[in-house]
C-alpha cells in the first residue's frame, strides 16, 4: 500500500510515458493528468451506456447541489453530449436554506452553469414547503438533519424535474456513495430496499446515476485536474447521520484492503437479485398506494416527505 503510494506520485503514465498524477486501482493503470480525464469520461460513458440511460430526445434534470460530485457529473455530461443537440440538459439546484453553508455551494452552482452555457432552476425548501432546513430543525420533534434534508430534497428535485419536462433525474453518487447507502441497508436489515422493490415506473422521473461506477477519490481528483474543486465550507449538519459512519467503516476497510468496496458492490448486487426473487417468491414486496395528500408513490396512507412534514405542522 505504502510503496504504491509512493510510486503513484513519480511513475510514467503507464499510456504515454508522461509524468503520473493517479494510480487507477480498477484497472492497474499510472496515468497522466490527460490520460486520467479520459479514463474517468469513458468509465462514465460505459456506465451510461451500459444501462441505457440516455436515449435520444431525453431531457436530462442534472440535481446540481455546487460541491465537486454534483459540478464533476454536469461537467462530464456536458462533454458527452456536446455532440447530441438531441438531447436537452438542465441543471436542478434545491437550496435548502442552511446558513454559512448553502451560500457557497449555491455561487458555485450558479458560476458552473454560466460557465456551461447550461440552464438552471433554482427551487428553496421556503417555495417548496414554506421553510428552510434550518427553520424546520428548530422544532423539537424534528428528525436528524440529513433524513429530513433528504427526504424532502428528493421530494423537492423529483417536482421541479417533472415540472420542467425531465425525462431522467441525474444524480451526483459515485461508487462509494452507492456502497455507502447499500452498507445502510444491510445495517438496517431493511430486505425491501436491498431488493429496491416495485416503484411505479411512471410515478417519477427515473434516476440516474452515471458517476456510480467511478470511485470516490477519482471524482476529486478529477474535480481537481479540471478545476472544479473549491475550497467550500462544510455543512454544519455533517457527521450526524449513520451515512457518516458508513463512509468511515468503508474507507478504513478501502484504505487498508484496496477494492474492497467493488467486490462489497459485486457481492451486493447479487444479494439485491436473490433477495427480490425471495420476496417476490414469499408475495412481500410491499405495494404502492398514492399518498393521500400529494399523490406521490407511498407504502402507506402518506408519503414519506407528507408524513415528515404533518409531523413538523404546527397544531
Ligand atoms: Fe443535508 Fe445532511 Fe447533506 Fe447537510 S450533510 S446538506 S443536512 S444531507
Ligand atoms: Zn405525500
Amino acid at each position: 500500500m505504502g510503496d504504491e503510494k509512493k510510486v503513484a506520485g513519480v511513475s510514467p503514465c503507464t499510456r504515454c510515458r508522461a509524468p503520473a498524477v493517479a494510480l487507477v486501482r480498477r484497472t492497474g493503470e499510472h496515468l497522466c493528468a490527460a490520460h486520467f480525464v479520459a479514463s474517468v469520461e469513458r468509465e462514465v460513458q460505459e456506465t451510461v451506456e451500459r444501462s441505457r440511460m440516455i436515449q435520444d430526445g431525453d431531457c436530462i434534470a442534472v440535481g446540481l447541489s455546487g460541491g465537486k460530485d454534483s459540478s464533476v457529473l454536469l461537467y462530464i455530461l456536458s462533454r458527452l453530449l456536446r455532440d447530441r443537440p438531441e438531447v436537452r440538459l438542465l441543471a436542478i439546484t434545491i437550496d435548502e436554506g442552511i446558513a454559512g453553508y448553502r451560500e457557497e455551494t449555491m455561487k458555485a452552482a450558479r458560476a458552473l452553469t454560466a460557465d456551461l452555457g447550461v440552464e438552471q432552476i433554482v427551487v428553496s425548501f421556503e417555495d417548496a414547503f414554506g421553510r428552510s432546513l434550518d427553520a424546520f430543525l428548530q422544532n423539537p420533534a424534528a428528525p436528524n438533519p440529513c433524513t429530513l434534508c433528504g427526504v424532502l430534497r428528493r421530494r423537492a428535485l423529483q417536482t421541479a424535474a417533472r415540472r420542467a419536462g425531465a425525462t431522467k433525474l441525474a444524480t451526483g453518487h459515485s461508487l462509494d456513495d452507492e456502497a455507502e447507502a447499500a452498507l445502510m441497508n444491510v445495517l438496517n436489515g431493511d430486505l425491501k430496499r436491498i431488493a429496491r422493490t416495485g416503484i411505479p415506473g411512471n410515478a417519477f422521473v427515473p434516476r440516474i446515476k452515471p458517476l456510480g461506477g467511478v470511485p470516490e477519490k477519482e471524482v476529486t481528483l478529477y474535480a481537481v485536474v479540471q478545476g472544479l474543486f473549491l475550497p467550500l465550507p462544510e455543512c454544519p449538519y455533517a457527521g450526524q447521520a449513520l451515512r457518516s459512519k458508513a463512509r468511515t467503516i468503508l474507507s478504513t476497510l478501502e484504505y487498508r484492503h484496496p477494492g474492497t468496496t467493488m467486490q462489497f458492490m459485486e457481492g451486493y448486487t447479487t444479494l439485491r437479485e436473490r433477495v427480490a426473487h425471495c420476496l417476490e417468491e414469499e408475495g412481500a414486496t410491499g405495494g404502492f398506494t398514492r399518498c393521500e395528500e400529494c399523490g406521490e408513490p407511498a407504502t402507506g396512507r402518506r408519503c414519506q416527505a407528507c408524513s415528515l412534514l404533518a409531523s413538523l405542522r404546527d397544531e
